[in-house]
């Protein structure tokens, strides 16, 4: 599972760091964090990782959480699962 995070997006309502321990509030800059996430080479405001297995419901309850569905969770086969 891989879990992208547009952080151009995000209005840092903070929601996705209450769901998944890899999402980090940055006070300063109003924005999450995503732990361990590198740069899209298509998009330098997206950050994309792997979700680990045991962290693929949280990854989910985080894209779900998002206002403004800053955060996208995809499967290994590229398919959309959230939102
Ligand atoms: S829930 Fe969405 S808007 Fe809020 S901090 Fe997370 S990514 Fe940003």
């Amino acid at each position: 599972m891989r879990i992208e995070y547009d952080r151009d997006t995000c209005i840092g309502m903070f929601q996705c760091v209450a769901e998944w321990d890899a999402f980090e509030e940055d006070q300063d800059a109003g924005k999450a964090v995503l732990a361990g996430a590198e740069q899209s080479e298509d998009d330098p405001d997206v950050m994309v990782r792997e979700v680990p297995e045991d962290a693929e419901l949280d990854a989910k309850f985080a894209a779900r959480s998002c206002p403004v569905e800053a955060i996208t969770v995809y499967d290994d086969d590229g398919e959309q699962l959230v939102p």
